[in-house]
């Protein structure tokens, strides 16, 4: 199997990715991004632990890969300073034919809005060049997704700059009350994060928080067309999908439509393990909202926001690998595009589960790929800010050498 840049992401993404302390010291030195801690950090990470690293190939094509914790299960790849750079080791050999940095700290992360909030607060960059909008950092859904690392403290706080996904729900008149402030606040910081050189060549914008309660979900859409109104004003044509809204579907099916005339350009709505007992034991709280409900729910998403604007994302490693493409070809032949992350080892996460090989890997994403070429769909972003999958690698041929040959069952 050739070894470019894409396979050695896959090797991380499977295996997992330790780094030894002068590897560490560079981090620090060259202000590399460290873990954002409000979800996907790693099992175990140590202080000053880099969140995501590109991995160049030869003839430069550039990914971004996240640092996902060890697999228990297999050597994790090795990330060593030899004094001059960077370099990988995969079962102990050194790989020659890439090159590697970390993504650095975006120069936003240490500033604040003339209100004084840290822009952390309200923004956050994923992978190279996303920029996440995330109105609280936790998540009130009636029973936790088990692989799930978002913050399990669901705090009851009053705070104006920084909601919680319980105090809301509890008290939606705190929307009312905090809007303006907070939308004003929210401007300014995402008018200040894109200046930053991350977004240099183009920027995703992407709404995304855990959700509001079960019965709150038509608040939650109704927060998310605000929100949305509000970006789309501040950032223009600069974001490349426009405003990407992740949540759980409003039960009120009118809410498509107001969120799309508020400016939302794509939905999102995860079902992240396809097919039943999984879903069920893995998704208990969506289970509740109710798995027919949320596949209901993209469909008539595709009447509003048209085909390839509609999304629903995977977890993959958490179920049979046949079961997740059939559900994925379901979705693509309605236009919905589906796409996956690889399983991975966060605080918080309760499952025994173990992320899927290297050859699983090769063999979803490039059927993947062919499904979006079937049905004329396009994987999410691009492979800087889709750090934890292969779809765009896979999508622009860089698994076809490795793949030849390769069953990868
Ligand atoms: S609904 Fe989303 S944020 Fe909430 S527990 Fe499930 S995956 Fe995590």
């Amino acid at each position: 199997m050739e070894i470019n840049e894409t396979i050695v992401k896959g090797h991380i993404l499977s295996k997992g990715v330790v780094f030894t302390n002068k590897a560490v010291n560079y981090a620090i030195e060259s202000n590399a991004k460290g873990q954002n801690l409000v979800y996907n950090a790693p099992k175990n990470y140590e202080n000053g632990r880099p969140q995501e690293l590109f991995i160049r190939g030869l003839d430069g094509y550039e990914v971004v890969a996240s640092c996902v914790a060890p697999n228990v299960k297999e050597q994790a790849v090795v990330i060593d300073h030899n004094g001059e750079k960077l370099v990988a080791i995969i079962d102990n050999n050194i790989i020659e034919n890439i090159s590697l940095e970390y993504v650095p700290e975006p120069s936003y992360y240490s500033m604040k809005t003339s209100k004084g909030t840290p822009l952390k607060r309200l923004v956050s960059a994923c992978g190279l060049d996303e920029l996440n909008i995330w109105p609280w950092h936790d998540c009130a859904i009636s029973n936790k997704c088990k692989f799930c690392g978002v913050n399990t403290i669901l705090h009851e706080s009053d705070s104006d700059d920084l909601f919680t996904s319980l105090s809301i729900s509890r008290k939606p008149e705190k929307w009312d009350q905090f809007r303006d402030y907070y939308l004003e606040d929210l401007t300014e910081a995402v008018k200040m994060a894109m200046d930053d050189p991350c977004y240099d060549e183009h920027l995703h914008l992407i709404l995304i928080s855990g959700n509001l309660t079960n019965d709150q979900l038509d608040l939650q859409a109704n927060i998310f067309s605000d929100i949305a109104n509000t970006l789309q004003k501040a950032v223009g044509d600069k974001a490349t999908e426009g405003v990407v809204s992740v949540m759980m579907p409003p039960k009120d099916p009118a809410l498509l439509q107001k969120m799309k005339d508020s400016g939302v350009d794509i939905v999102v709505f995860n079902l992240e393990v396809a097919q039943n007992p999984y879903f069920e034991e893995i998704c208990p709280g969506k289970a509740k909202i109710g798995r027919d409900f949320i596949i209901e729910r993209l469909e008539q998403s595709v009447e509003i926001f048209g085909r390839d604007k509609v999304w629903c994302n995977f977890v993959f490693g958490l179920e049979p690998i046949d079961g997740l493409l059939e559900m994925c070809e379901y979705l693509a032949s309605k236009g919905i595009t589906p796409g996956a992350n690889i399983l991975h080892l966060d605080q918080g996460s309760v499952l025994k589960n173990t992320p899927p090989t290297v050859e699983e890997i090769i063999y979803f994403y490039s059927k993947l790929a062919d499904l979006y070429k079937k049905y004329d769909l396009n994987p999410y972003y691009c492979q800087k800010a889709l750090r934890t999958g292969l779809a765009n690698e896979a999508f622009a041929g860089r698994l076809a050498a490795a793949t030849v040959g390769n069953q990868g069952r």
